[in-house]
């Protein structure tokens, strides 16, 4: 009997790898079909001077508009697209994206920074800064109009090999920014190797600035940090007027959130360019 049950208990459990293969399997295989039938959208997030209310940048952020799912975000995909390698295919879908748009805002005399999201995998990859370079000279844009974001997990994974691309797209005259800045390891540690420009601020913190003491202390130390090594500090999540003001008032230089906007369709940019107005600030 003991014998039969542990019999049973193994045939469930290959049933269960068997069936979690099979997932990825046909997820992979859904992922390479999007690229083919068009189903990623670019979207994009203002990014504003809090001192100002001037539009300044945006973040890229990807979409998936499923055929039969519907929208799926980042979070449900992004994670897989890593660990299979598709990631690479996406980053490069992403990045072509990011230059068209950048190229078809310059012509309307719009001239933002774009900033577009690094994976660990990305970062691996030593033919990633040619492809980059390849990519920049058939829009017609400068490397320099591009932000690249990382996430400190993502530099753990081979601390050596990230460095040499970063340093490589940095070369170019790409920006560099630490995403979620306060959520990983070592952050401080890579703040003094690499050769970044600007810093983000967690929206974990940021959301929860104005109800809790602690998270208020982080944000001005770290906008304070920030500044000291000579960096861009930038906070996402602001959801509010006030959280502006207070972030503004800490001296933090630029933010983003659904106080100014959601990320929205790339082609939708321009005129939200055109008609946003900032809320009335100290001046
Ligand atoms: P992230 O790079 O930290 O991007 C910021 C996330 O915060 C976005 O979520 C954005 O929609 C959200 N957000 C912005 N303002 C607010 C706000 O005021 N309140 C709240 N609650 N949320 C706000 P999203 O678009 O779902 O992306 C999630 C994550 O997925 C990103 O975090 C990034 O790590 C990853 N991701 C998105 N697009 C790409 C991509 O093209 N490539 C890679 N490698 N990762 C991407
Ligand atoms: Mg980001
Ligand atoms: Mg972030
Ligand atoms: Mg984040």
């Amino acid at each position: 009997y003991a014998a039969k049950q542990r019999n049973e208990g193994a045939v469930v459990y290959e049933d269960a790898i068997d069936k979690g293969s099979q997932q990825s399997l046909s997820l992979l295989t859904e992922l390479r079909q999007a690229v083919e039938n068009n189903e990623f959208r670019l979207f994009v997030q203002p990014k504003v001077t809090l001192a100002t209310g001037r539009v300044v940048g945006v973040e890229a952020l990807v979409r998936w508009q499923h055929p039969v799912r519907g929208n799926v975000f980042p979070d449900q995909f992004i994670p897989f697209a890593e660990q299979t390698g598709f990631i690479r295919v996406l980053t490069h879908w992403v990045l072509e994206r990011s230059a068209e748009l950048c190229h078809a805002l310059a012509q309307r005399g719009i001239h933002l920074k774009v900033s577009v999201n690094l994976s660990t995998r990305d970062l691996l990859d030593q033919e990633l800064p040619f492809k980059f370079g390849e990519i920049f000279m058939r829009h017609h844009v400068s490397p320099g109009a591009f932000c690249l974001e990382i996430t400190e997990s993502a530099i753990m994974d081979d601390p050596v090999r990230a460095q040499q691309t970063l340093e490589r797209l940095h070369g170019m005259g790409c920006d560099l920014s630490i995403d979620d800045f306060g959520t990983g390891y070592s952050s401080l540690a890579y703040l003094k190797r690499l050769p970044v420009d600007e810093l983000k601020i967690d929206k974990s913190f940021v959301l929860n600035m104005a109800n809790d003491v602690g998270d208020a202390k982080i944000v001005r130390s770290t906008i304070d940090l920030g500044h000291n090594m000579g960096l861009r500090v930038v906070a996402e999540g602001i959801e509010s007027e006030a959280a502006w003001h207070i972030l503004a008032e800490m001296g933090c230089d630029q933010g983003q959130g659904y106080f100014m906007s959601r990320p929205m369709p790339a082609d939708q940019l321009a005129s939200w360019v055109e008609t946003w107005r900032a809320p009335a600030l100290a001046e």
